[in-house]
């Protein structure tokens, strides 16, 4: 069973030390999140993790793609839509893509060398590589401000011109090197998203993918889950460590094609599961869905954990996923 995370890692903002970064600093070019990159991935690689982030070490999920979309921005932590939504015109996140692949290949070849996740209809059992994440247009949308263009009542406009938006920010990641794209939409566990709507968006950003698609959804799925099954994407990943009326899901369904990520251990807290903890997940997982159909992660990005409660739960997990295999 390969294994993975969700994407945001805590960060470890570097310091200028050599000369040159300290004058790299003096002109303001030094990049304190290199340094907080290169720490996540290592601790992924070293943890384990077979599909791994770049640890999403440059801001909120929302900050990241409000400040740089057109008609878009951020007002202190809250993303504001005050113009034309358009597609940026470069990439947002492959560069950071490409020196994560690059520092987790200097410390394992492996990663990169075998890029296809599926192996056929299964997960490639060989598998080392990294995702490209995005955060989904019906999240963007539903937590902005909107002070201009649109109105109120233009939500929908305004999901399908975030979608095309990002529709060419995942095939930059896709070129670069990313085995999966992910696309994280919280907001379609809340009821307040429609999810007619949210599905249209998304098939307009996948259309032409070539790498299969995983769609990452928080919180409470019970009651929206005969829905997301119907979304085009190859992997459905989602909270089932500290959802516990999520396990029904692993009771009730058949997953109609689809792959499972299968939020193992808690985001939330800085308690470290135990193996036995991990195994009952996972177990219920396999039992009733099959263990080809899983690929097994945290609940949830680990941006607000310690470094070491975060580094530990990769570790118990990978630990506990080679423990029953
Ligand atoms: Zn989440």
């Amino acid at each position: 069973m390969l294994t993975t995370v969700v994407g945001s890692y805590p960060v470890v903002l570097g310091e200028p030390n050599s000369f040159i970064e300290k004058l790299m600093a003096n002109l303001g070019s030094y990049d304190p999140y290199e340094y907080a990159l290169e720490q996540a991935v290592m601790d992924q690689v070293n943890a384990g993790i077979d599909l791994i982030s770049d640890g999403q070490v440059r801001g909120s999920m929302l900050q990241m793609f409000a400040s740089q979309i057109p008609g878009m921005s951020v007002d202190g932590n809250k993303p504001v839509i005050n113009g034309k939504i358009n597609p940026v015109p470069y990439s947002i996140g492959a560069s950071d893509l490409k020196a994560a692949l690059n520092t987790a290949k200097k410390i394992n070849p492996e990663y990169g060398k075998n890029m296809d996740l599926f192996d056929g209809q299964n997960f490639n059992k060989n598998f080392k590589g990294i995702k490209g994440i995005i955060t989904g247009p019906t999240t963007l949308a539903l937590s902005s401000l909107i002070e201009g263009f649109y109105s109120e009542d233009k939500k929908e406009q305004i999901i399908v011109d975030i979608a095309w938006a990002l529709k060419k920010e995942v095939h930059y990641l896709q070129d670069n090197g990313a085995a999966t794209i992910q696309i994280d939409e919280p907001f379609l566990s809340t009821g307040i998203a429609d999810l007619k709507t949210a599905k249209k968006a998304l098939d307009i950003i996948t259309k032409d993918l070539s790498v299969p698609v995983t769609m990452h959804v928080c919180g409470e799925l019970v009651d929206i889950w005969d829905e997301i099954l119907r979304f085009k994407v190859d992997i459905i990943d989602g909270e089932f460590a500290d959802q516990p009326k999520n396990i029904q899901i692993l009771d009730d369904t058949s997953l109609k094609g689809k792959k499972l990520g299968l939020g193992c251990v808690n985001n939330k807290t800085d308690v470290i599961e135990s193996k036995e903890q991990v195994a009952t997940i996972i177990k219920k997982g396999i039992d009733n869905l099959g263990k080809e159909n899983i690929i097994a992660d945290p609940d949830c990005g680990m941006r607000l954990r310690t470094r070491k409660a975060a580094y530990s739960k990769l570790k118990v997990m990978v630990e506990t996923v080679k423990w029953l295999f």
